[in-house]
C-alpha cells in the first residue's frame, strides 16, 4: 500500500464510514493548511448530524458480531494492524508533519506511542479476564466478567492526530465495542489512513468510522442515544463541555482538558540536564504539547546561573519545515494560532515579565508564508500574571522565582491545572516529598515529561481531567466495559425452602 489518496491528493477529506470513504451530506468544508509553507493543502469536509446517524448505524449493526467474537480473535486483528502501523510509520508521520508541522523525529515517536497502545490492546485475551470465587457460601461460586459497552466515539485534539486516537480505538475495539472517531478538523488525513489499515487488518467494516467536522458532528454524537460513551482530548473548557454534555444524555464520559505544566529546579539539580530538559520540553513540537512544560520553577539561587543558559540555548533553536533533517522546531499549526500565542507575548511584557528572548516575527528562508514562530523565553513571571495562568500552547517558557521547596511545592499546588509536573534535583528525599505531596496525575523526577507508557495509563487531575478513569491502560479497560457479577449454584435436589432474611455466606 503505498502514500494514501488523502495525503497526495489536494481532494477533500471525507468520512470513513462502513468500511469505505464516505462524502458528506453537509455542503460546509474547512481548509486544511500546510503550516510550513502556508499553503491550502487540501479541506476537510464537516459532517453532518446525518453523517453521524450513519456511522452510528453502521456501528451498531457491526458492534453484536465482533463484541461476540472471542477476544484472541480481536486480538489477531488488532495484531495484524499493528503490523501494518509498524510498516506504514513513516509514512503516517509524514502526514503528520504535513498537517500539524511538528519535526519529522517527533513525528515517528508520536506514531510509536500510538504503536505502544496497539502493543497492549493485542493482550485483550489478558485484559479482560474476569475473576472467580469459589464457593462464595456451600455450593455457590460468583465471578465477575466485562463486557463491552456497544458503541462508543472519541473526540481527538489537533495536537497528537495518531496518538490520542490510539489512546482511544484500539483498547475500544479489543473490549469489543464499535468506535467512532472524530478527529481534529486540523490535521484530519491520518484518521483516514488508520482507517484503511484498520481494513486491511481484516476488521469487520462498520466497527470502526471516522465522522469528519466540528461541534455539528461533537453534538451530534453527545446526543445520540446508541453512542454509550464519550472519550474526549482536548482544552479544558470544551472537555468540561463534554463531560456535563455527555452525562446530561446518560453517556459515560472521559475528558481530558489543558494543561499548564511546571518544572521545579532545585539548586542542587544537575544544570546541564535541566537546561537541556526545559529547552526540549518547552520547545519541542513548538510547545503544542498536553505534556510541555511551559513554566520553569526555579528555587533560590538557580535562577541567576539557569536563565542565561536557557536564553542562549532558546537563541540557537534550528525552527525549520519539519521535514528538514536538522529541524529542532516546526510551525505552530495554523496562523490564528501563531497570532494568539504573538498575543500573549505582548500581553506578558505589558503585564511586566521580563522578556529575554523574543519569539515574534520569526521568518524562514524558503518559508515566508510558513506559520513560524521562535521559541520565546520570560523571566520573572508572578502567579497573578496572565501568562502564568492561561494555557498558551506555544514556544513560550515563563521562569518564576521561589526562594524555596514549599514555596515550589504551593505553587505548583494552587494552580487550577494538573497534568503533568517535573521536579529535577540529586536529593532523594525532596524527590520522595515531592512525588507524595504534589496535586498533580503525572509526575517526573528528573524526567520533564512524564508520559506513562501504555499499560499505565494517562490523565491529569484538576481542571486537566473531568471524569473518573484515565485513558489507556487498565483503567482504559475498565472505561470501555461494564462489569457484570455472576452468583451461581446448581439444585442439589434438596429443597430449602423460601428465605426471607438477606442471603448470607453458609
Ligand atoms: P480543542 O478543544 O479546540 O479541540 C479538541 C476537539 O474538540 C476537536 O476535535 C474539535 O473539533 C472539538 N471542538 C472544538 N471546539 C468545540 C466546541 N465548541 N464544541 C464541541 N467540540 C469542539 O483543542 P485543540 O486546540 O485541538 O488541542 C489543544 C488542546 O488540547 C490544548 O488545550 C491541550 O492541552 C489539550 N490536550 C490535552 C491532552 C491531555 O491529555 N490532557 C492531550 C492533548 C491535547
Amino acid at each position: 500500500m503505498g502514500a494514501p489518496e488523502a495525503f497526495t491528493q489536494t481532494t477533500d477529506v471525507g468520512h470513513w464510514i462502513g468500511g469505505r470513504r464516505a462524502p458528506s451530506t453537509g455542503e460546509r468544508s474547512q481548509t486544511v493548511w500546510n503550516p510550513a509553507t502556508g499553503a491550502a493543502a487540501r479541506r476537510v469536509l464537516l459532517g453532518t448530524a446525518a453523517d453521524v446517524d450513519a456511522a452510528v448505524a453502521a456501528a451498531r449493526a457491526a458492534q453484536p458480531a465482533w463484541g461476540e467474537m472471542p477476544p484472541i480473535r480481536r486480538a489477531r486483528v488488532l495484531n495484524a494492524f499493528l503490523a501494518l502501523l509498524n510498516q506504514h510509520r513513516d509514512t503516517l508521520a509524514a502526514m503528520i508533519t504535513a498537517e500539524h508541522g511538528k519535526v519529522f523525529s517527533d513525528a515517528q515517536g508520536e506514531v510509536t506511542r500510538g504503536i505502544d497502545i496497539v502493543e497492549f490492546a493485542c493482550g485483550a485475551p489478558q485484559l479482560l479476564k474476569g475473576d472467580y470465587t469459589d464457593q462464595v457460601s456451600t455450593g455457590i461460586d460468583n465471578w465477575t466478567l466485562r463486557q463491552p459497552l456497544g458503541v462508543v466515539a472519541g473526540i481527538t485534539p489537533f495536537n497528537f492526530p495518531c496518538m490520542v486516537p490510539c489512546w482511544m480505538f484500539p483498547v475500544a475495539l479489543a473490549c469489543g465495542n464499535a468506535f467512532i472517531l472524530k478527529p481534529s478538523e486540523r490535521d484530519p488525513s491520518p484518521s483516514l489512513f488508520m482507517a484503511e489499515l484498520l481494513k486491511q487488518a481484516g476488521l469487520p467494516d462498520g466497527v470502526f468510522s471516522v465522522v469528519q467536522g466540528d461541534k455539528v458532528v461533537v453534538d451530534a454524537l453527545l446526543a445520540h442515544a446508541d453512542v454509550k460513551a464519550v472519550s474526549f482530548v482536548g482544552s479544558t473548557p470544551i472537555a468540561q463541555y463534554i463531560y456535563e454534555t455527555g452525562a446530561h444524555h446518560g453517556k459515560r464520559v472521559q475528558a481530558l482538558g489543558g494543561a499548564k505544566n511546571h518544572m521545579v529546579v532545585m539548586p542542587d539539580a544537575d544544570l546541564e540536564q535541566a537546561v537541556d530538559a526545559l529547552i526540549g520540553s518547552a520547545y519541542g513540537s513548538a510547545g503544542e504539547r498536553c505534556m510541555a512544560i511551559s513554566v520553569a520553577v526555579l528555587v533560590g539561587d538557580v535562577a541567576d546561573r539557569i536563565v542565561p543558559l536557557l536564553a542562549e540555548r532558546a537563541r540557537a533553536l534550528k525552527i525549520r519545515n519539519g521535514m528538514e533533517p536538522d529541524a529542532e522546531m516546526g510551525p505552530i499549526v495554523t496562523r490564528e494560532a501563531r497570532d494568539r500565542i504573538e498575543g500573549y507575548i505582548a500581553l506578558g511584557v505589558q503585564e511586566g515579565a521580563t522578556l529575554v528572548v523574543d519569539g515574534r516575527g520569526c521568518k524562514v528562508s524558503g518559508h515566508e508564508a510558513g506559520f513560524f514562530t521562535g521559541g520565546t523565553l520570560f523571566d520573572c513571571v508572578t502567579p497573578s500574571m496572565r501568562i502564568y495562568r492561561e494555557e498558551i500552547f506555544g514556544p513560550v517558557l515563563a521562569c518564576v522565582r521561589v526562594p524555596d521547596f514549599a514555596a515550589a511545592v504551593d505553587l505548583v499546588n494552587a494552580h487550577e491545572y494538573g497534568n503533568g509536573v517535573a521536579c529535577f534535583t540529586s536529593d532523594g528525599g525532596v524527590a520522595r516529598e515531592f512525588a507524595r505531596r504534589i496535586q498533580v496525575g503525572m509526575v517526573g523526577i528528573n524526567v520533564p515529561i512524564p508520559v506513562p507508557m501504555a499499560w499505565h495509563g494517562f490523565g491529569g487531575w484538576k481542571r486537566s481531567l473531568f471524569g473518573d478513569m484515565h485513558a489507556y491502560g487498565e483503567e482504559g479497560v475498565r472505561f470501555y466495559t461494564r462489569q457484570k457479577s455472576v452468583m451461581q449454584r446448581w439444585p442439589d435436589g434438596t429443597a430449602k425452602g423460601a428465605e426471607f432474611a438477606m442471603p448470607t455466606a453458609r
